[in-house]
């Protein structure tokens, strides 16, 4: 608590003028003419940025009369969570109003200053045109779901505001966008709810890791190696534990992917394997709201996962009304292509005309289309690798490390998945759908390459993608991940 009334004021006065609160309030007839959010929806989201402002302001106000401080002088001075102070505290930094020295991560020696505002550099809503300008969009399609006035759509597989629509909310930035800035730390803890079990690199942490098989015929048909996310997700609906997943499908035989929002099991065959073509799955958080699902489950590629986690930790107030997020199934992912890219791939390399390619994959350092009278043909991952999104490139997660239950291939023997368990909901899942005959598996160590490449192409992933990335921080273009 500020043990000071007027300090109390001031927060509250400073939380009613911030930007955020400013313009949820007087964009108040563009968002309900809009009709994402009904007239209570607005009022509860209101109440809950004036109170999260108010609380972070206290943090700032704090901060000033200490001049600096440590975490924990911090929370002894406000009585507010150290989950809470570390979120105010990357926000407030984001916002370049605090500055910290000492580690990247909150260590007993970091300490907090504030910054004057006239030394502030950039808006704190900055829109997330300049994610787009600077390449590190990865159309994972919340940015859309999320704005609340619908000023947001994707052409050419990147988000375009129009500027008529947009009342300078920031939620596009702070809310969803895994570009902006993520601060890992924060959201691992959230995950967990343990902040002592922080994440190991590269893998970061699990409770188990198998290779993994589904028993189910129809899936193993379609699925792209053990069937183990289908599996899953059908185990889900088959017990009523979500009303809805979203996931990614074909048009039809070109390869076109549409991102979908599935309401039950026999939809979700037709979302099997994989199609290496950036498809913006989060766009279903919006369709789910439109469509009442209350509990939905997710399965993405990292990029994807970050975002949700994302919007978990700094939308508090937003969760409950986008439909929550209730099982998190992440899919390893190496890199990911436009879709003139994957068609050049599959024609020009593998020379296969999409129509007539049956399954895609990537395995031993080759791009391989299998077509559908039964060749296949492959290229090598270096010499293709240049033409995935650039956004890829600085990401450092490999096997998608915030998710309840991570599947891949790295490791395991063909027709099987990798499986990192990470979450007691991800393991909860994950024992039920095979005692119940869902899968089968087998300890990881017993796979055909197992851990020990998974660490060495997930380390490389990390080195080569973190380097990349530091250069874009240096040139003040990224906040950060940490
Ligand atoms: C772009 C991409 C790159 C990948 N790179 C690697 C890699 O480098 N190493 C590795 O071990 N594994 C990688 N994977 C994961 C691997 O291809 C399989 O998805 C994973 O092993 C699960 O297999 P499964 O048989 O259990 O999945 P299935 O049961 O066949 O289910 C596949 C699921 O993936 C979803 N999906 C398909 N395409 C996309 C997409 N473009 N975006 C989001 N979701 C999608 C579908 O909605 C479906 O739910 C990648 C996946 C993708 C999408
Ligand atoms: S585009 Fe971004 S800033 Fe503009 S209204 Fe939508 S969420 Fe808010
Ligand atoms: S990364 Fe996702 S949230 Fe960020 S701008 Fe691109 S589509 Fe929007």
């Amino acid at each position: 608590m500020v043990k000071n009334l007027k300090e109390e004021l001031d927060a509250t006065l400073e939380a009613v003028n911030s930007f955020r609160v400013r313009a949820w309030f007087e964009g108040e007839k563009e968002i309900l003419e809009c009709g994402k959010f009904t007239r209570e929806e607005w009022e509860k989201i209101l109440d809950f940025f004036i109170d999260d402002e108010t609380e972070r302001r206290k943090v700032l106000i704090t901060l000033k009369k200490l001049k600096n401080a440590t975490l924990a002088q911090l929370e002894q001075e406000l009585g507010i969570s150290n989950f809470n102070i570390r979120k105010h505290l990357r926000l407030l930094e984001y916002e370049g109003l605090v500055e910290r020295s000492g580690k990247d991560t909150d260590g007993a020696e970091t300490v907090y200053k504030p910054i004057l505002k006239s030394e502030l550099s950039r808006t704190p809503y900055e829109k997330i045109k300049f994610i787009v300008d600077e390449k590190l969009c990865v159309d994972c399609g919340a940015c859309l779901s999320y704005c609340p006035t619908n000023a947001i759509t994707i052409v050419d597989e990147a988000p375009v505001i129009d500027e008529d629509k947009c009342i300078g909310c920031g939620i596009c930035n702070i809310v969803a966008c895994p570009r902006t800035f993520l601060y890992l730390d924060l959201i691992r803890d959230h995950v967990k709810g343990e902040p002592s079990n922080l994440g190991e690199e590269p893998i970061a942490a699990y409770k188990n890791a198998f290779t993994a098989q589904t028993k189910k015929e129809e899936i193993k048909k379609v699925c792209q190696d053990g069937g183990i996310v289908t599996s899953l997700a059908s185990y889900l609906f088959d017990h009523n534990l979500i009303d809805g997943v979203l996931a990614v499908k074909k048009t039809g035989e070109n390869w076109i992917t549409e991102p979908v929002v599935i309401t039950n099991k026999e939809e979700l065959l037709g979302t099997a394997g994989t199609k290496y073509v950036i498809t913006p799955t989060l766009v279903g958080l919006e369709k789910a709201k439109k469509m009442g699902l209350k509990k939905i489950a997710v399965i993405g590629t990292p990029c994807q996962i970050q975002a949700v986690r994302k919007s978990q930790v700094f939308s508090d107030g937003f969760q409950e009304l986008m439909g929550d997020v209730a099982y998190i199934i992440g899919i390893f992912c190496m890199e990911n292509f436009a879709y003139q890219n994957m068609k050049k791939i599959s024609e020009e390399y593998c020379k296969v005309n999409l129509e007539n390619a049956r399954k895609m994959d990537i395995n031993k350092g080759q791009f391989s289309v299998h077509s559908k009278t039964g060749e296949s043909t492959s290229v090598p991952i270096k010499e293709v690798t240049s033409l995935a999104r650039d956004a890829c490139h600085v990401c450092p997660d490999l096997t998608n490390e915030l998710a309840d239950i991570s599947v891949g291939s790295i490791g395991s023997g063909p027709g099987w998945s990798t499986v990192l368990v990470r979450t007691e909901k991800g393991k909860e899942l994950f024992q039920k759908a095979q005692e119940e005959g869902y899968l089968t598996s087998k300890p990881l160590d017993e796979a055909e390459t197992g851990l020990p490449l998974l660490i060495k192409l997930a380390k490389g992933k990390r080195k080569r993608n973190l380097e990349k990335l530091d250069s874009k921080r240096e040139e003040g273009k990224y906040a950060t991940f940490f």
